[in-house]
């Protein structure tokens, strides 16, 4: 009598398979997708763990991925030989959604009228309960190799019940059967038998999910299905190893009434041997062979905004393939959070197996750690192992090389593509500012892709607003300095608005509007462009040498007159500001505004000071 243990689905989950069964029916290829992706993790996982629990794996038993159809069951399976799962693993990753926000997101869902498209499951990590867009019943049978840690690794099953809200959990009768890894059994809707159909599968498989795993797939090929002769003897062993090899099927081993055996004639095929894609001639690889590969290699359903396909040497004479992606939005909180490993986002390979995503002291730095990249390296460099990998100076290369082409890579969109730069700028707009003052290496490369607004354009570069100014401004006092009125958080048309930028203004000045916190700062690390020197127009002693201000007798008259008005108001106004403020003085500097409060020349800008009381928090 077998133990079962039924359990309930998390109520998350029960939803959530609604969901993925009611809205994705259009879209149901991508259980294929789901799947594969999670025998890839499974496989990476072990060889990951296999580097240092040596026991774990011995190095040359196969890992792989292997698919294949039941004809008699209108079932279909999927195998991998990875790190397999334990019974609490099995009730945990399958029974429960771990992702924090996962439940926010099901509600979203559900409020939502037309549904979720698949892109969305796959990047919440939904992935499993994509089964059941085309099972009624899904088994998962797993079984976690031997280690000193676990010597007797049990085999258990999951098996979801038909009623859809809860799931058993129980130990394999049939003892070990897999050796370690998880084989996950699919019990075909009526309407799903399409996948059944060898040429269509493995059609599909190419179609949907030849990047998801660069581990080999092997995919059934049924030639024919003959009954057994009860004194035939048995032939061939059920792996891909054992190519061409007709294996015998139990068809129907809990059905006592059919007890024949049936000779199931077929073959494996190994359906992705082509070398990845990062090993050929960028010229033959199509665009959207590069997104496919970008969405099943980062899990992120939506298409990258560009990116860079190279060869390369590290220095230290290995050479290498990479690409480098531009994703096409980062999280919302990435500045404000603290720097996180860039788990997942860098995959380092050496002849096309992944070894690493943690670069460790040679993290890409905070600007440019969203990136995502693929490396793979011919070999690694003689005196490197994989134990002391994280701070050899190949990696040092490596994160010189990848920050490099991504400049490359974003200078070159400046330059030649208006509509892809202006998409960058709403993603990265801030991100570059941030480079530009982190990366002092980089520091002019970076600022250069820097855009700024101003009182006269949305948009300008340093070097186009030095441009602009030649044409326009001859007067050797301004002629040598970049205008700038820096108040972050305000709005851009409140800067244009500003008493500071009225007198320029009127004077056809173009002037940069500062809004946000890392805008002041990168001005103050720059400190001058191409020879140009920034000028904050917030700072008292600002002079135009345009002959506006006091240089004729005439004039300083006229000011001593007004001086001798207006000083009870100047005397009243120092005493009622008291301490606030250092002076009160009669100023020539606004057109329209009757009065402003400026920053000392010497002292710290408004800005800045606002910046430094918030970092003192
Ligand atoms: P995700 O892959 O994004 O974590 P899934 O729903 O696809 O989300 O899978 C949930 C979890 O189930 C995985 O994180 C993994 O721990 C486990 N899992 C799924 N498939 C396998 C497998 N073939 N082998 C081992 N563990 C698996
Ligand atoms: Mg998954």
């Amino acid at each position: 009598d077998i133990h079962k243990v039924k359990h309930d689905y998390q109520s998350d989950v029960a939803r959530l398979r609604k969901i993925v069964v009611n809205s994705l029916y259009s879209n149901r290829d991508i259980f294929l997708r789901e799947l594969i992706s999670n025998a890839n993790d499974a496989l990476e996982k072990l060889r990951i763990v296999a580097l240092t629990e040596k026991d774990v794996w011995d190095g040359a038993s196969p890992l792989n991925v292997t698919i294949k159809t039941i004809l008699s069951k209108n079932s279909w399976n999927v195998s991998d030989t990875g790190i397999g799962m334990n019974a609490e693993e099995l009730t945990v990753n399958l029974g429960t959604l771990a992702k924090s926000g996962t439940s926010d997101f099901v509600s979203k869902v559900e409020r939502q009228e037309g549904g979720v498209n698949g892109n969305l499951i796959g990047a919440f990590g939904l992935g499993f309960y994509s089964s059941f867009l085309v099972a009624d019943k899904v088994t998962v049978v797993s079984i976690p190799p031997k280690s000193p840690k676990n010597p007797n690794p049990t085999q258990n099953v999951f098996s979801s019940s038909a009623d859809e809200s809860s799931f058993e959990i129980y130990s394999d009768p049939r003892g070990n059967t897999l050796g370690h890894g998880t084989e996950i059994t699919l019990d075909l809707k009526s309407d799903a038998s399409d996948y059944l159909h060898t040429p269509n599968l493995i059609k599909l498989i190419h179609q949907h999910s030849s990047f998801s795993t660069s581990f080999p797939i092997y995919v059934w090929d049924e030639v024919e299905e003959v009954p057994l002769e009860d004194d035939a003897s048995e032939v061939g062993i059920d792996t891909p190893e054992d190519e061409e090899e007709a294996v015998v099927e139990d068809a129907n081993p809990t059905d006592s009434a059919l007890k024949t055996k049936k000779v199931v004639v077929g073959k494996w095929e190994h359906i992705n041997s082509q070398p990845p894609l990062w090993m050929r001639d960028p010229k033959t690889v199509s665009d959207e062979e590069y997104e496919l590969l970008y969405q099943a290699t980062f899990k992120d359903f939506r298409k990258p905004l560009a990116w860079s396909h190279f060869t390369g040497d590290s220095g230290s004479g290995v050479s290498f393939r990479a690409i480098v992606y531009i994703p096409s939005h980062i999280d919302e909180a990435f500045l404000t959070k603290p720097l996180e490993s860039n788990a997942k986002d860098v995959r380092l390979l050496v002849k096309h197996v992944f070894i690493t995503s943690d670069l460790g002291e040679y993290s890409l730095p905070k600007w440019a750690s969203w990136v995502r990249v693929i490396i793979d390296a011919e070999d690694l460099p003689l005196n490197v192992s994989r134990e002391t990998l994280q701070s050899s100076a190949f990696l040092k290369q490596i994160r010189g090389i990848v920050i490099r082409r991504l400049i490359q890579l974003f200078t070159k969109i400046a330059e030649e593509d208006d509509d892809k730069f202006a998409e960058i700028q709403k993603v990265y707009r801030t991100i570059l500012k941030l480079g530009a003052a982190e990366d002092e290496k980089n520091r002019q490369k970076i600022a250069s892709l820097v855009r700024f607004s101003t009182n006269q354009r949305n948009s300008t570069s340093l070097d186009d607003y030095i441009k602009n100014k030649k044409q326009g401004q001859k007067q050797a006092c301004t002629a040598s300095m970049i205008f700038y009125l820096a108040d972050m958080g305000k709005s851009i048309s409140h800067l244009t608005g500003s008493v500071f930028v009225e007198k320029l203004d009127a004077r056809g000045y173009e002037v940069l509007l500062l809004n946000e916190p890392l805008d002041e700062i990168l001005v103050q690390t720059l400190r001058t462009w191409k020879g140009f020197k920034f000028q904050d127009v917030a700072k008292a002693g600002l002079v135009f040498g345009d002959g506006e201000h006091l240089n004729t007798d005439e004039d300083r008259e006229v000011m001593a007159a007004l001086e001798k008005k207006y000083a009870p108001l100047l005397a009243w106004l120092k005493a009622e500001a008291g301490e606030v403020v250092r002076d009160v003085v009669l100023s020539d500097r606004l057109v329209i505004s009757p009065c402003a409060v400026v920053a000392d020349t010497t002292g710290l800008t408004a800005n800045v000071q606002k910046l430094m009381s918030a970092s003192n928090r």
